[in-house]
């Protein structure tokens, strides 16, 4: 049932797709900064944050030029001011901030935002030149329409970053102060293996038992052991599971082809234009999308709307740099995921990390200088020579699969 509110006939300035992350901080955050905007936002389900999820980013990754620091206080980050690496052989606490917004956080703010402008159990069928039919049969129009229905079946040539995260209560405090980015000092299998750990407050921690891995498949039941495994082992004996989150996300192989292909093939109308995951719009080396959408958000923020198709032009144009400033990153996952053992993965992020704090964090924000980009490639190389070179070199094929690994 769609909520009493809608009327398919409004006048819309502004159409949303999806009440994901993207769609919800740009309509909220063009809300506050264009108050005269009709906006709305169509999502399939009857509570967008009914599936958990933690979304972090470095402080680092924000550029000031681009994003005033404070722009998400709103959605209460939690904060620390730096994070732990543990690799079988370094060691390391870097001093770059670490922020995380919960999407309970999230949402709770952006459903007061955007108040009735928020349609559920909408779930979008069709989509043509400004209008847009909803399963129900009911139909909307607008003379932009943002896309941000997530990821859907898509065939680009891809790795995987997949993990199960429990949200364990300690009975005595845990004494953990900042997160532990990467722990790496566990067996690896299903190829790079590490758990990720952070405070959520004196007795509360998230730990994510994550894999960069060939195939999508994740077994929950094995991972739960796992992680409760792990747990016992850093002392934490008496524990409840308050919750839990899991995901697996895309990490795009380099190749000639495009993921906005895809697309533009959909979005062929000038105004329809996709945002978010269906977009590319994400890190590659990652597959995480929140600086991408915030500074994507920040950037609607500032445009004219009172001509919609040159706002969908300059979208898109934003959206084309965005993956050719991907191109080098990756390369970099063909080398991780094409070149040597899958077993001894992890030695990439081992040398990686012993790279200068201010180099990590130009990585994390995909703002590497040329210099960068060649000391990547210098050293003594953790996966062999020639395997590297030939991955980072050779465009993957559409729809290449990678070969099953253990
Ligand atoms: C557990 C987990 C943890 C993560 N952690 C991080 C992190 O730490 N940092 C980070 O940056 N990223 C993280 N990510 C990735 C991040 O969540 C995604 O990059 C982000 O959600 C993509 O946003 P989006 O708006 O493109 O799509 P989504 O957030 O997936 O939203 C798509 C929305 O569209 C709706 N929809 C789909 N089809 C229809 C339809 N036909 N009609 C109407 N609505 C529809 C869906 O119901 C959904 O609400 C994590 C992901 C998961 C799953």
């Amino acid at each position: 049932m769609e909520t009493a509110e809608e009327s398919p006939h409004q006048s819309i300035d502004v159409l949303f797709l999806g009440a994901g992350l993207w769609s919800c901080l740009m309509a909220c955050k063009l809300l506050e900064a264009q108050p005269h905007l009709r906006i709305t936002v169509l999502e399939q389900s009857e509570d967008p944050s009914a599936h958990r999820r933690t979304w972090s980013f470095h402080q680092s990754d924000l550029d000031v030029n681009q994003l005033p620091p404070e722009w998400m206080d709103e959605f209460k980050p939690l904060k620390w001011p730096g994070y732990q690496i543990n690799f079988p052989a370094r060691k390391r606490r870097l001093s770059i901030g670490y922020r995380m917004i919960s999407s309970d956080s999230f949402y709770q703010k952006a459903r007061k935002l955007l108040g009735n402008n928020l349609i559920t159990n909408a779930a979008v069928s069709e989509v043509s030149e400004n209008r847009v039919l909803l399963k129900s049969g009911k139909s909307y129009h607008a003379p932009l329409i943002l896309d941000g229905r997530g990821l859907s079946n898509h065939s680009y040539p891809r790795g995987y970053q997949k993990f199960l995260g429990l949200q364990i209560k300690v009975k005595e405090r845990h004494n953990q102060q900042e997160p532990i980015l990467m722990d790496v000092t566990v067996p690896q299998h299903d190829g790079f293996r590490f758990v990720y750990t952070l405070p959520l407050d004196d007795k509360r921690l998230l730990v994510e038992d994550t894999y960069y891995a060939n195939g999508p498949e994740l077994d929950m039941k094995t991972l739960q052991q796992g992680i409760e495994a792990y747990c016992h082992r850093q002392g934490w004996q008496d524990f409840e599971i308050e919750d839990q989150e899991s995901g697996v996300l895309p990490i795009p192989l380099w190749s000639k082809d495009s993921w906005l292909k895809e697309t533009a093939i959909e979005g062929q109308s000038l105004t329809h234009v996709p945002i978010g995951m269906r977009a590319g719009m994400f890190h590659p080396t990652t597959g995480y999308s929140i600086v991408a959408a915030m500074t994507s958000a920040y950037w609607l923020t500032q445009q004219d709307f009172s001509e919609p198709q040159a706002v969908a032009v300059a979208l898109r144009r934003r959206q084309q740099e965005m993956w050719e400033k991907g191109a080098y990153y990756r390369r970099l996952n063909n080398m991780l995921f094409l070149a040597g053992d899958a077993s001894t993965r992890y030695q990439v992020l081992q040398k990686f990390y012993g790279h200068p704090v201010d180099f990590i964090g130009r990585f994390y924000g995909q703002r590497l200088k040329w210099f960068d980009k060649l000391m990547m490639l210098t050293g003594k190389p953790p996966v062999p020579l020639l395997a590297g070179l030939a991955a980072f070199f050779s465009p993957m094929r559409e729809a290449y699969e990678l070969p099953s690994i253990k």
